[in-house]
């Protein structure tokens, strides 16, 4: 067998709910050592250490709004020159999610490709509104789609666990996070289609891939 990559730059495009999350775990499965870079995720992280950075991000989380291009490009090319990036390459979630965010990405670095998780709206808001994790572990839940064996268990490590959801998963919010995505994803896809990057994935059905379909994706 050829030796495989291992080093490779993606950028995870879909919906909310389209199951990016999902999709990197299971890419890190195969390259252990990349760096799942997630924008939505260090945005909760300052949030929750009460970071500057978190208290300007806040007020456009909480409504379901893109935080300004200024706050987030910065961010994101501060987190791309670390060394883990430049040894491994990287999982972009969340990013780029406007133009302007994707002509900046081209000045930061070169990316392998652009894999899109395609879900229709319906879908995604019955795993949206359902979803949930365990506050001990971190393992995921969908009230309708994928509950724990036990009610009130978590099936992979035993705490206790209840429905709650993440404070930007209501109805009105996920509106306009679905509005959004849908007005900006349009010219996204477009540009790295024309740049022959662009891969698509069906992600309808909870993603159960191989590794062997994962490394036919990434072409590693
Ligand atoms: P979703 O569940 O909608 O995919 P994420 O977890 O990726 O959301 O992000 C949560 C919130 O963080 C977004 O609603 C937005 O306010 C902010 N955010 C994340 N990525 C970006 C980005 N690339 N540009 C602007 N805001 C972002
Ligand atoms: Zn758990």
């Amino acid at each position: 067998m050829n030796k495989l990559k291992t080093k490779v730059r993606v950028v995870l495009f879909g919906p909310p709910g389209s199951g990016k999350g999902t999709f990197s775990s299971q890419i890190k499965k195969i390259l252990p050592e990349i760096p799942h870079i997630s924008t939505g995720d260090i945005f909760r992280e300052n949030l929750k250490n009460e970071t500057p950075l978190g208290l300007k991000a806040k007020e456009f989380m909480d409504k379901g709004e893109l935080v300004p291009d200024e706050v987030t490009i910065d961010m994101v090319a501060d987190r791309l020159g670390k060394e883990d990036v430049k040894e491994h390459g990287f999982i972009l979630d969340g990013f780029p999610r406007t133009l302007n965010q994707t002509e900046a990405l081209t000045q930061i670095t070169d990316v392998d490709l652009l894999l899109l998780l395609d879900v229709n709206r319906d879908i995604i808001t019955k795993r949206i509104l359902g979803r949930y994790s365990c506050k001990s572990c971190g393992e995921i839940f969908n009230k309708y789609t994928l509950p724990p064996k036990v009610e009130g268990i978590c099936d992979k490590c035993g705490a206790e666990i209840k429905f709650e959801q993440r404070s930007d998963d209501n109805e009105e919010t996920l509106k306009n996070r679905l509005d959004a995505y849908e007005k900006n994803a349009k010219p996204i896809i477009k540009y790295y289609k024309k740049k022959k990057l662009l891969r698509k994935v069906n992600a309808e059905n909870t993603l159960k891939l191989t590794e062997n379909d994962i490394i036919k994706i990434l072409e590693l």
